[in-house]
């Protein structure tokens, strides 16, 4: 109930301005959002570095509806690579296609991807590939060998709750993708996605296993015990060292396990969100996790 209510709200114009111009609530979001400005999240990087654990910076804001808006991601991005090099920071940038344009014209969208992944390239910065809803999913997977391809480095985010992700990274194998394995953020219908945790767990685990096989370098992004777990068993299995797999969080949460896991030894990597357009993300976390929307609106009354 709550989370569908988080999802009506996360769609919501009328909601988002009037949370988003409350003075009280930009600060609230400031436990998941770095900042609204690149700096903030560079000073977030920084002070996240000083723990041993790297970054990965993503401009917020998605589908884009016209190439205006896209043009501007596109400096932003550019600008944000370039500072991460000239800050000598171990971070990289992670892009989302629809805000690039995807869905308003796919040739700029083309052009733009092309023009971030060279310009990151330049200044030695790794590009991610955020995934998006089930409807941007073959696009995303097909632009992303093109990148890889072009940029070995890309990483691809792949979603565990989708049905038709096996068969993604089967048709991408014979480039040993670089890839970051979430459960998935989107609510999808029964067609296209597994609904309960159990069968979502079990196809994480056993794209865990397929990634140590065929993959390079992967990543997990999950705050999952359980999952982490099963990372772990599968790089023993794999005869992989805690330097050989990343895991990935998001900014704000299991700060806990991120030390743990940095203090045996793993390696890890913080996605920082930063920018203007933070209300969507910020509804989609604490839908995952109603004790979010809690800490949100006790800070909103100042208790
Ligand atoms: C680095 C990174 C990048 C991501 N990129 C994408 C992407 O490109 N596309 C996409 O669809 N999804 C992405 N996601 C989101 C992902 O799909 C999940 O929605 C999200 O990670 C929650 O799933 P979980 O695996 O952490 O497990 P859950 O079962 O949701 O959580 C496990 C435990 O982690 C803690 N936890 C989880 N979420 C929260 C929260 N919001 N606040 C506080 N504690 C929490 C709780 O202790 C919880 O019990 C990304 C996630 C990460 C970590």
């Amino acid at each position: 109930m709550v989370n569908r209510v988080l999802m009506w709200a996360a769609a919501s114009p009328r909601l988002q301005r009037q949370v988003t111009q409350n003075p009280v609530a930009r600060r609230a979001a400031h436990r998941f959002v770095a900042g609204e400005r690149l700096d903030e999240a560079l000073d977030a990087a920084a002070a996240l570095a000083s723990r041993g654990i790297g970054s990965i910076l993503d401009l917020l804001g998605e589908g884009v509806t016209d190439l205006s808006g896209a043009g501007a991601a596109v400096a932003e991005y550019e600008a944000a690579a370039k500072a991460i090099a000239a800050r000598g920071l171990d971070a990289r940038i992670s892009i989302k296609l629809s805000q690039l344009g995807q869905t308003v014209d796919r040739d700029a969208c083309v052009a733009n991807l092309t023009e971030i992944l060279d310009q990151a390239a330049a200044v030695g910065v790794p590009v991610e590939i955020d995934m998006e809803d089930s409807s941007l999913v073959p696009d995303t997977v097909a632009l992303f060998r093109d990148a890889a391809t072009a940029h070995p480095q890309t990483r691809l985010a792949v979603q565990a709750a989708l049905r038709r992700t096996p068969v993604d990274l089967e048709a991408l194998a014979s480039l040993r993708p670089r890839v970051r394995l979430v459960k998935g953020a989107y609510a999808e219908p029964l067609e296209h996605a597994h609904q309960g945790k159990a069968e979502i767990r079990a196809q994480y685990r056993y794209l865990t296993d397929w990634l140590f096989e065929h993959g390079s370098d992967p990543a997990f992004g999950t705050h999952d015990d359980e999952l982490v777990a099963h990372a772990h068993q599968a790089a023993a299995r794999a005869g992989k060292g805690p330097q050989e797999y990343e895991f990935q969080f998001l900014y704000g949460i299991r700060r806990d396990l991120q030390q743990e896991l940095v203090d045996s030894g793993h390696r890890v990597r913080v996605y920082i969100p930063f920018g203007s357009a933070w209300y969507p993300y910020l509804t989609r976390r604490m839908a995952e996790r109603p004790a979010n929307l809690l800490f949100f609106l006790r800070a909103l009354v100042g208790r």
